[in-house]
């Protein structure tokens, strides 16, 4: 809720701050052009009227589909125009000004996105939020990436795995995960590829038990995971009848996640037991996580990590590896979805 509330108060504020900026940039390019008469109520007028022409136009833009190259070319020439003509053409009417003053006058409201991208990119990026896109399937179905999709054979609900280059044959269909969880071999697929999800995340969340978390690979921090956080520090989790055991206790999943069966042996692996199986429980220094992929039968998660961060157990993401929480599905938008 918290992260809802934080999420659509940064997308207004943001909205909100550009059109501000764009007044205050106007104004400033007007005294620059020397344009006389300029009023507070005028530069209002101007910029109230610019948007709401210019989000008209824009939604106007989106229902033409080129159908060629050519038409894509002309298509993008003609936006850039309408957004240069558009404004000026309006400046140029409120404050009677000959066009290319109005243009001067425009010129500085370039700035007005530069200064609110710039805020996003050194404020919101490194302390608030930032947009990742999902690469694997692991996380199937809570996130799914580039996929094929086909239907379940045992509840009817869509089902995902993997898009692969190349067709298979009948010995190897791959598995496919239903929104119920269901894991059964490929049977009918559209063979369409389908793009990942994208998701927010949060950096401002202290992760719970059950969270989405993104975090740097302990192997190697350059590439970023995301998974289901399971096993908090000082904890000795390992996986049991398809759940979630933490210090001989078996964890109760929330509903969205119920269906899941987590898997302590893998049918492909054959190196040495899985950490968190009954052989090798998996127990947490008191600043590591234990995490899970949700397609457990196709997630490479704490359970295979053979080598880990310098100093700590394989099987952990360390405090310091952590990345933040995901709170928001947003693309595409049949698959929006609050997290947390
Ligand atoms: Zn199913």
């Amino acid at each position: 809720m918290l992260s809802t509330i934080v999420f659509a108060a940064i997308f207004v504020g943001l909205l909100l701050a550009s059109v501000v900026l764009w007044a205050l940039f106007l104004r400033l390019g007007l005294r620059w052009a020397k344009v006389p008469d300029v009023t507070t109520r005028r530069v209002v007028a101007a910029t109230a009227i610019v948007i709401v022409l210019q989000v008209a136009i824009n939604l106007g833009f989106l229902f033409i589909s080129p159908s060629s190259d050519a038409q894509t070319i002309v298509l993008g020439l003609v936006e850039l125009v309408v957004a240069v003509v558009v404004p000026c053409a309006v400046i140029s009417a409120v404050f009677k000004a000959r066009f290319l003053r109005a243009l001067q006058a425009w010129l500085p409201t370039l700035l007005a996105p530069v200064t609110t991208l710039a805020f996003a990119l050194l404020v919101l990026r490194p302390f608030l939020y930032e947009a990742f896109v999902v690469p694997t399937n692991a996380m199937a179905p809570t996130l799914v990436g580039r996929h094929w999709k086909g239907t379940c054979p045992e509840c009817g609900k869509p089902n995902y795995c993997s898009a692969r280059d190349e067709q298979y044959g009948t010995a190897d269909p791959p598995l496919m995960i239903c929104e119920n969880f269901h894991v059964t071999k490929a049977s009918e697929i559209d063979k369409k590829i389908h793009a990942g999800d994208r998701f927010m995340v949060a950096k401002f969340l202290t992760p719970r038990r059950w969270d989405l978390v993104v975090f740097q690979y302990p192997e190697e921090p350059a590439t970023l995971y995301v998974k289901r956080l399971v096993g908090l520090p000082g904890e000795k989790v390992h996986i049991q009848d398809g759940s979630v055991w933490v210090d001989g206790v078996s964890q109760t999943p929330p509903d969205s996640i119920k269906g899941i069966e987590y898997l302590s042996e893998l049918p492909d692996w054959f190196g040495p037991d899985l950490w968190g199986s009954d052989n090798r429980p998996a127990l947490l220094g008191n600043d590591e996580y234990f995490v899970l992929g949700d397609f457990s039968a196709q997630s490479k998660d704490s359970r295979l990590w053979e080598q880990g961060a310098p100093g700590h157990n394989p099987f952990a993401v360390p405090e310091t590896h952590m990345k933040g929480v995901v709170t928001h599905t947003y693309w595409p938008p049949h698959r929006w979805r609050i997290h947390r």
